[in-house]
């Protein structure tokens, strides 16, 4: 059979999102999907794996691609990080590099703008977060942007309150090529769901901790089981810390703070999965795990 989208200006394609952490990645592709897929914090860099997430418009199909945040390099973790993030560039038919309105200039911004000047790819600037500044703010950061000449489009949203999205969208298709679905139409991602469940508990360890405590962990889902027709599925995690100081936090007193982390991930897996689910986890001291190189060879970064 012929294939009729390509007739009628069908599109489709690789588009990466990038821009320093915090400036609402994730937060976008979650409402680009219409599904949680990406996990969300205030604390920066959050996303440690690539996330592909899909969006199917009647006009075409957008793969995007969620990367952790550039920034410089430190630990051997935000090397791989790093990496990740700058070769997206050769696999994607466009870019679409994100900043704060309410913090628009700034030294990641100005390494990241670095490296687009070495791509040939299409770039659209999207400038995030536009509900936190006054209308007339906006301007000078156009055009300050537009003079870098580095943009296809610059388009002004606000990820939170899902205004400009449309538009965005509408400027992504243009940039994409001709061509069907890369993915069957009713695939939003391509992560498994023990991936997808072993970030919701991470996302609890890092909305209940703080200081170095949600950087030093990871969530490993070690059992995944369905029982009598979906009905119920049991999950066995471990969330790896670095310190035995660490396993107390993240345990608490009494075991409180690991109720409670497991309490929230599991409406949240319960929701994702749409089946009753029973939640057990585990905490583990891995020493210095991010500075391992087997440690995270095991846990997907290369
Ligand atoms: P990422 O590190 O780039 O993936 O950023 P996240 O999506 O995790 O978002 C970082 C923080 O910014 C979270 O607290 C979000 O709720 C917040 N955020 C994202 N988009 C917006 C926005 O348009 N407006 C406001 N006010 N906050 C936003
Ligand atoms: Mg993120």
């Amino acid at each position: 059979m012929a294939e009729p989208e390509k007739k009628n200006g069908f599109k489709s394609g690789f588009i990466s999102l990038i821009g320093r952490p915090n400036v609402g990645k994730s937060t976008l592709l979650n409402l680009l999907l219409g599904e949680k897929i990406a996990i969300i914090s205030d604390k920066p860099q959050t996303t440690r794996n690539r996330i592909l997430g899909i969006k199917n418009h009647p006009a075409g199909q957008i793969i995007f691609l969620d990367t952790p945040g550039i920034h410089r390099a430190r630990s051997k973790l935000n090397q791989s990080m790093v990496k990740t993030a700058l070769a997206t560039y050769k696999e994607v038919d466009g870019v679409c590099f994100l900043i704060e309105a309410n913090s628009p200039y700034n030294e990641e911004n100005d390494f990241i703008l670095e490296t687009l000047k070495n791509t040939e790819k299409p770039v659209v600037l999207v400038i995030n977060k536009i509900d936190l500044v006054p209308k007339g703010y906006l301007l000078p950061v156009m055009e300050h942007y537009s003079h870098l000449r580095l943009f296809e489009q610059i388009i002004p949203i606000s990820a939170l309150l899902g205004e400009g999205v449309e538009v965005l969208v509408a400027e992504l298709l243009k940039i994409l090529p001709a061509g069907a679905n890369l993915f069957p139409p009713d695939m939003i991602t391509d992560l498994p769901e023990r991936f997808l469940v072993a970030e919701l508990i991470r996302e609890k360890v890092f909305t209940l901790t703080r200081e170095e405590i949600p950087y030093a962990t990871a969530v490993v889902v070690e059992e995944f089981k369905e029982r009598e027709e979906k009905k119920l599925i049991v999950i066995k995690a471990t969330i790896q810390v670095e310190r035995e100081s660490q396993k107390g936090i993240v345990i608490g007193e009494k075991g409180r703070m690991l109720r409670e982390i497991g309490r929230r991930a599991r409406e949240e897996v319960e929701s994702l999965l749409g089946a009753k689910v029973f939640l057990e986890l585990w905490v583990k001291v891995e020493k210095d795990w991010r500075e391992d190189p087997r440690a995270l060879r095991r846990l997907g970064f290369h």
